[in-house]
């Protein structure tokens, strides 16, 4: 692993940033415990769907001086003094979202993608209200309902799913829900999904029985970013995005919405929902906007959907079979239980081959929650590492192999040796 000092560049492995000697001096416990994830993240391969590598400078932004700003409020309309600069920063970002997003407002506050939930529904909604989306068993996040979520306990909750044949959204059904529980809401957006959801019909459904459309493309925020996806932001009255997953920035959220609810949801954010904003986040949303708004950005968006395509292939190929027959996104979730393993066992099975995915409770899965008969991938990490087309078919042999037969330690060498080859960001 390469170690140097943050002032002389990001150059280290992966573009991790490097451990400073100062954290070394003051926590060695803990500075240790960083160089060991580095290690860990050295060896593997990392296939888990809403993580990847934050970018060099992106990672320069986060750690700059305006981790030390306080700043509540918006540009312009601060409650601290001394916000000239954390406006400029701001400003970039909010102008550079609305830009990329072709949006009339951006809100570049909200900590996570939760967070943004959590206002976009405050800013449409009272407590009690209806709400229409995608029900956890199919794919919906916590945020779409859970009981253990805000959102269960706040509001109304009614679940649509994927038919059981081919496994797209059945929009005859959210239609016919919409008409029956006239939600005040309707969000469309899923974290295991790998189809585009239809925007057009959404917007159709919710114009129907005037309901507010929220769309929720955490998982695919990048996708949207490069064009390599439809955009939900012509259609949708409030739309949450994620900078930490595709879009390679801080860990955080993003809100997108029409001119006329602008005012809404940035008071949904703060001071609803949040206290100052973290600026240094906002200024590393900043540099990702940038940096997602160019053309090796959106060659490398692409590439995630080639890869994902050829990972999908390669595990039909091997008798996993894979929702919806296959991708149009970094993403597959595929049934695990024709090779006689759960979804629970294909996780732990590959972990101790270095390959890391998660299982993934399936629409109408028979197999407890505990165990589930799915995993679900991404190709976020290993195209920002500079994998292809190649390596994922071969990745997919590697999985089914583990699935198929058990044995571990010849997929953990190839494994190793993948991981070393393709070391990511400079
Ligand atoms: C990732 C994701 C979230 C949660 O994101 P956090 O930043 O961890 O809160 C919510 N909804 C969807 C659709 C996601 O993909």
């Amino acid at each position: 692993m390469t170690v140097t000092d943050a002032a002389t560049g990001p150059t280290t492995t992966r573009g991790r940033p490097p451990t400073s000697e100062a954290l070394h001096r003051a926590d060695p416990q803990l500075a240790d415990l960083l160089a060991a994830e580095a290690e860990r993240r050295a060896e593997t391969i990392q296939l888990l769907a809403g993580e990847n590598l934050t970018t060099p400078a992106v990672l320069a932004a986060l750690t700059g001086p305006l981790i030390d700003k306080y700043a509540e409020g918006y540009p312009g309309r601060r409650h601290h003094t001394g916000c000239a600069l954390a406006d400029a920063a701001e400003l970039l970002a909010i102008d550079r979202a609305r830009g990329l997003f072709a949006a009339p407002h951006a809100n570049v506050q909200p900590r996570s993608a939760t967070s943004a939930m959590l206002a976009a529904y405050a800013a449409l909604l009272r407590p009690g209200d209806g709400v229409l989306a995608m029900s956890l068993e199919h794919g919906g996040h916590l945020s779409c309902g859970s009981r253990a979520n805000f959102s269960g306990r706040w509001f109304d909750f009614t679940g649509y799913g994927v038919r059981e044949d081919d496994g797209l959204i059945d929009l005859d059904q959210v239609r016919e829900l919409a008409r029956r529980h006239r939600p005040k809401a309707i969000v469309a957006g899923s974290i295991s999904y790998p189809r585009h959801p239809d925007w057009a019909a959404f917007r159709e459904i919710a114009d129907e029985v005037d309901a507010y459309l929220i769309a929720s493309v955490a998982q695919t925020t990048g996708l949207v970013a490069a064009g390599v996806a439809p955009s939900p932001v012509p259609y949708a009255d409030v739309t949450v995005a994620a900078t930490h997953k595709l879009l390679r920035g801080p860990r955080g959220g993003l809100l997108l919405c029409t001119a006329e609810l602008a005012e809404r949801v940035d008071r949904a954010v703060f001071p609803f929902s949040q206290g100052g904003a973290a600026m240094n986040e906002v200024a590393g949303k900043a540099v990702a906007l940038a940096e997602a708004s160019t053309a090796d950005y959106r060659a490398y968006a692409q590439r995630t959907v080639s890869g994902a395509r050829a990972l999908s292939e390669g595990l039909a190929a091997a008798g996993v079979r894979p929702l919806t027959g296959g991708t149009d996104t970094h993403l597959v979730t595929a049934d695990v239980s024709p090779l006689g393993v759960s979804g629970a066992e294909a996780e732990r099975r590959c972990a101790a081959a270095g390959l890391l995915l998660g299982k993934c409770a399936l629409p109408f899965d028979p197999a407890p929650a505990a165990e589930t008969s799915g995993i679900r991938l991404g190709t976020g990490t290993v195209t920002s590492q500079g994998m292809g087309e190649a390596e994922l078919a071969e990745i997919a042999g590697l999985i089914a192999r583990v699935l198929a037969d058990g044995a571990v330690a010849p997929a953990a060498a190839r494994v190793r040796e993948l991981a070393r080859a393709f070391a990511g960001p400079a």
